[in-house]
């Protein structure tokens, strides 16, 4: 495989098929998995993540974050439901009708809109979502029957056919009492609606309202699809709390060593001279930078790892840039630095990571720019660049 070995990102494929059937085999058999692949599959590369999900795991439901990429996912030969889990503009209904995309719709004048900007195309499908605790998107929950009510003002409309409804967990990945009781409360909002719309004798269709975190923490059944996101990609809701499911993390980042030098204790390092060495010292200088979404934040905290040593980070990490301390390491220039991933015995994770910078593991894969190419990995050998 020809790509430039300066900064890049392995994406295990396997490893993306071991979490998928790891979490499969927790949900209850009623639980199909809709695969969440917004923002370029959280950063992994959305092409390989998805064939691989349809072609080899049977996958049939998708999610998005938008009409671009759920026509990419078309255009890349996704044959099942892709769900845009976000707001569309009304003026796209003829584009999420030719393209069979299901839209989110999440209060009565959007649908109108979306229904009457459908005319002459036919109808929009749509899953109708509601706001049981969020307060994001949605048909407010507090009042039941008034929710219930503008739902079903929305199977009146002409130009779109409800065909699920859904809601969205905001805690799912505590165990704090008082946020799971508070997913408890969203679960039975949107319970309670639907038992209301099948009593007035609407279709309600497709309801659900797991995440990766609800999948996992919730021991309930009826949701039936669970909206995995980021378990898929090997890392935690929240990464303070295990999770009972066997997973590995998806992506590994890793840089090269450009240039390896011996400094006088006394020397400065960096922009704004942030780290001053106190004794003689052996610094590389590795090829990556905040431009390549490796967080700035992480100047003077960070770590590295290379030939299977913990390296400092040492002064500011620049836009396409940084240096480590590898005082007592074995280092040449073209050695390879992993950013993220595992070497030896030594692991840095997206979430150790996104510790370090007061995030999560999410923020920082999706943050991995897309000058980074997306090695494929699959059996142990490289098939692709992304
Ligand atoms: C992003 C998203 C998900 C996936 O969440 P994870 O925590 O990554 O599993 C599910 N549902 C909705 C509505 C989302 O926006």
């Amino acid at each position: 495989m020809d790509y430039l070995k300066r900064t890049y990102a392995k994406i295990n494929i396997d490893s993306l098929k071991f979490n998928a059937q790891s979490y499969l085999s927790v949900l209850p058999s009623e639980t199909k998995l809709m695969c969440v692949v917004k923002a370029n599959a959280y950063g992994h590369g959305v092409k390989a993540v998805t064939s691989c999900l349809q072609d080899e795991l049977g996958v049939r439901w998708f999610g998005v974050s938008n009409i671009d990429e759920a026509i990419e996912l078309r255009e890349n030969g996704i044959l099942g439901d892709i769900l845009i889990l976000g707001c569309t503009p009304p003026s796209q209904a003829d584009r999420l009708i030719k393209y069979d995309i299901t839209q989110a719709c999440f209060d009565l004048s959007y649908a109108g809109q979306l229904s009457k900007a459908s005319d002459g195309y036919g109808k929009v499908k749509v899953h109708i979502k509601l706001d049981t605790g969020m307060s994001r998107i949605g048909i407010p929950c507090d009042d039941i029957k008034a929710a219930a009510a503008q739902a079903e003002e929305m199977y009146k409309l002409d130009g779109i056919m409800p065909t699920g409804i859904f809601t969205h967990l905001c805690v799912a990945d505590s165990d704090k009492e008082d946020n799971i009781r508070f997913t408890q409360r969203q679960i039975n909002r949107i319970k309670s609606v639907c038992e209301i719309l099948t009593a007035d004798g609407y279709d309600i269709g497709v309801c659900h309202w797991l995440n990766s975190a609800g999948g996992v923490y919730t021991n309930q059944n009826g949701s039936k699809l669970a909206r995995l996101g980021i378990i898929l990609y090997g890392l935690y809701p929240n990464h303070q709390l295990e999770v009972p499911v066997k997973m590995r993390p998806v992506m590994e980042l890793v840089s090269t060593v450009s240039m390896v030098k011996k400094i006088k204790k006394g020397t400065d390092i960096g922009y704004g001279r942030t780290f001053t060495a106190d004794r003689d010292m052996s610094i590389a200088t590795i090829a990556a930078g905040y431009a390549d979404g490796y967080p700035r934040l992480l100047s003077n905290k960070g770590e590295v790892l290379i030939n299977g040593k913990r390296c400092k980070i040492v002064g500011n990490v620049c836009m396409d840039q940084f240096m480590a301390d590898t005082t007592g390491v074995k280092v040449k220039p073209g050695d390879e630095a992993v950013l993220i991933g595992r070497m030896g015995d030594e692991e840095i994770t997206a979430d150790d990571i996104a510790d370090i910078c007061h995030t999560i593991g999410y923020e920082i894969v999706c943050g991995i720019t897309k000058r980074v190419p997306r090695v494929i990995i699959k059996d142990g050998k490289e098939t692709g660049i992304e």
